[in-house]
């Protein structure tokens, strides 16, 4: 299934997919995606029933006038994954990491789809990155990489928007990566049966349709079960928590000249399977 939290009557709702039309889930006893996410493989099923019981798509709002939010409004931890590809490690003229490089944004740095990304005025560098992100469902402390799949609800689109003068200006990153609307996510949350290998998925940066960045999921230095076993060995991870997996090359600062976000740009992380997230980016 693909999930989405859009604007209905008033206020976020959690929905589902089904085929241009966004089936809103309040009524099924699910209001937001957490909630779906902390039900569990029960609550898929008693989504799957529901939808299976209701007459067609009635009530249902068209996907092209609903009004998307962040599949995920306010998750719980985003943490993210730094220099996880070996080409941008290799641009970003650092060594090849033989431990996860990991990171936090806020909450308050999330964005959805269609949302504009707003470039601090205090920033003279903001750059994009294209990331591929993985949402936990069950939550849990030392867990083994091979138990991974057991954990992942879903999986989704990320943009770990960055200011690159603020992320170097001193040994840790986090200030440069979580100014308000620098964690763009979605458009939706689709979920593990629906992607076979998330191991094999191109992933794409486009701004104002020229392709900047282009990769695969093939590519990750750490992988989910690394990951998964590593960030659960220092905390306990969360139903709805975000990994965001880290950006491969081609990023606006190892450019020669370097290609800064620039207001007006539009840009657009696709990845296979998972559609676009699309949003544009405007000045403070
Ligand atoms: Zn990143």
């Amino acid at each position: 299934m693909r999930f989405v939290t859009f604007e209905h009557e008033g206020s976020a709702e959690a929905g589902v997919i089904m085929g241009d039309k966004i089936v809103g889930l309040k009524g099924a006893g699910f209001p937001t995606m957490l909630s779906v996410i902390e039900g569990g493989p029960e609550a898929l099923d008693k989504i799957a029933s529901w939808l299976d019981a209701r007459p067609g798509t009635n009530g249902a709002v068209p996907v092209a006038k609903a009004r998307l939010l962040a599949p995920l409004p306010r998750p719980p931890k985003i943490i993210c994954v730094g220099l996880n590809y070996r080409d941008h490690a290799i641009e970003s003229k650092m060594e090849i990491p033989k431990v996860p490089t990991i990171f936090a944004k806020y909450p308050t740095a999330v964005i959805g789809p269609g949302q504009p990304i707003v470039l601090p005025k205090a920033s003279r560098k903001p750059d994009y990155e294209a990331e591929f992100a993985f949402v936990i469902g069950k939550g849990g402390r030392h867990i083994p990489g091979d138990r991974w799949q057991e954990h992942i609800f879903g999986y989704t689109n990320f943009h770990d928007a960055s200011a690159r003068d603020y992320q170097m200006a001193t040994s840790q990153w986090m200030m440069g990566k979580t100014f308000d609307t620098f964690a763009p996510m979605g458009p939706a949350i689709v979920t593990t049966d629906e992607v076979p290998d998330p191991h094999a998925l191109d992933i794409q940066m486009i701004i104002n349709g020229e392709v900047l960045q282009s990769s695969n999921t093939a590519n990750l230095i750490f992988r989910l079960p690394a990951l998964i076993e590593y960030l659960s060995g220092v905390f306990t991870l969360e139903p709805g928590d975000v990994v965001a997996t880290g950006t491969p090359a081609g990023v606006g600062f190892a450019r020669n000249p370097p290609r800064w976000l620039q207001p007006g740009d539009d840009a657009v992380v696709r990845i296979s399977g998972l559609g676009e997230l699309r949003n544009p980016v405007v000045a403070e």
